[in-house]
């Protein structure tokens, strides 16, 4: 059988521990022997970021500007525990705190769903995309411990140096918390641009939830120009295609989330976003089965699996144990990167074999081959299968869809 040929390259971002283990495994079975894979290959791992000074991290998500396509394998973020383990020269920092930054991007999350996980939630029938507006906000506020009685108050000073306003805050009358937190019109459109147009590419409805009958200046902002922009570039494309924008309260939005029946793109302000997704993708089933996605307002796409390196599981693997890694998250990264790179080049073949990739994964799951962690929620007595012995059940189900 002749390789699948690729035009342009896509940037290959290798990792850490254990889905660094997976990704050359995922490369040897199931897309090396299949397509002429063209990649740009920066290597991630902590130990390449240490000796780069993290130059590598930069340059990865240049090259990700320079080519529009990435896949990103999971990485370390370094703590004090970390700097011990790998004799760091730093505390370097998150690499996709780094590349979201260089990108300006919005992340999309999304479950992979297969009918014999059920999510705990019933009436959930399709996926649920959250879409997390990763910037200012609490991750970016100013806080005190108030040690004692004094008043606080929150101003504004202009570029002229001129003071606009003084509002008091809350008179103390001993100890207490304060904090200052801000956004920017910029960064909020430009989210509300990314949720828009992924909702438009994937065919799905769009919500938005805040607290604007609370917080009628902050969170009124974020309303007005969701529906602003919704307006004025995308209402006539959503309902040319039959789409919904749904603005409510964040409460709402929790009550109508689980009575739905999924199939919506849920675009969360930043602290929303951090807690939903997490509630979201437990509900769903695994985290080893929530794919992620970066969007940037360009139309730069940088795909990864959810989870993390799976420490655990690589100390296992380092003593010689074989290990039931949940490999589908990363595989889809790839489909999800190589599907794009076929879409922007119009490679049909590349994005016939993404697909046939997904179907392959999913059928494997389907005729009872999985890892632990999947047996561990269909609650049969299904065997876990080892990550290698998955990969080549799934590489023989791909060999036949092919064919
Ligand atoms: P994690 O790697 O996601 O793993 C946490 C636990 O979840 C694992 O021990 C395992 O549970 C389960 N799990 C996650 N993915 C799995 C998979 N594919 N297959 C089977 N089980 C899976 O999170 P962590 O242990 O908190 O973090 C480890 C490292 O990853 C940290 O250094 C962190 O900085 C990094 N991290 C990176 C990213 C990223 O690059 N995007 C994201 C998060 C964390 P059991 O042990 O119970 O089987
Ligand atoms: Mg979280």
């Amino acid at each position: 059988m002749d390789k699948i040929k690729m035009t342009n390259p896509i940037v290959e971002m290798d990792g850490d521990e254990m889905t660094r283990v997976l990704w050359q495994w995922i490369k040897d079975e199931l897309l090396l022997p299949f397509v002429d894979l063209k990649t740009e290959y920066y290597d991630l791992g902590l130990p390449n970021r240490d000796a780069t000074n993290d130059q590598v991290t930069v340059d990865a998500a240049n090259a990700i500007r320079r080519h529009h396509v990435g896949v990103k394998c999971a990485t370390i973020t370094p703590n004090a525990k970390r700097m011990e383990e790998y004799n760091l020269h730093q505390m370097w920092k998150s690499p996709n705190g780094t590349i979201r930054a260089i990108l300006d991007g919005t992340v999309f999350r999304a479950p992979i769903l297969t009918p014999s996980i059920q999510p705990f939630v019933r009436t959930w029938k399709k996926p649920i995309t959250i879409a997390r507006h990763a910037f200012g906000d609490l991750y970016k506020a100013t806080e005190f411990q108030v040690p004692g009685k004094g008043k606080a108050e929150l101003c504004f000073t202009d570029d002229n140096g001129t003071e606009l306003f003084r509002n008091p805050v809350y008179e103390f009358g001993g100890p207490g918390v304060l904090q200052g937190m801000f956004n920017t019109d910029t960064s909020i459109t430009s989210f509300a641009r990314a949720c828009f147009q992924y909702a438009l590419d994937m065919k799905q409805d769009l919500w938005f939830a805040a607290k604007d009958t609370i917080s009628k200046q902050y969170d009124g902002r974020f309303r007005d120009i969701f529906q602003q922009v919704y307006e004025t570039e995308y209402k006539s494309r959503f309902e040319a295609l039959g789409l919904q924008y749904l603005y409510t309260l964040i409460d709402d939005a929790v009550a109508r989330v689980i009575r739905s029946e999924g199939g919506f793109v849920w675009a969360c302000k930043n602290y929303d976003g951090d807690v939903m997704s997490d509630m979201v993708s437990t509900a769903f089933g695994s985290l080893a089965m929530m794919t992620s996605v970066l969007v940037s307002p360009d139309g730069n796409y940088e795909y990864e699996a959810a989870h993390g390196t799976i420490t655990r599981h690589y100390y296992r693997y380092q003593q010689g144990e074989e290990v039931s890694s949940n490999p589908i998250a990363t595989i889809y990264a790839w489909t999800g990167a190589l599907c794009k790179r076929g879409e922007l080049d119009e490679n049909a073949a590349l994005v016939s074999f993404a697909g046939a990739l997904e179907a392959a994964c999913l059928d494997t799951i389907e005729s009872g081959t999985m890892t632990g962690d999947l047996a561990a929620v269909c609650g049969t007595d299904i065997p876990a299968a080892y990550s290698r012995s998955f990969l080549r059940a799934i590489r023989t189900r791909l060999e036949t869809i092919l064919a």
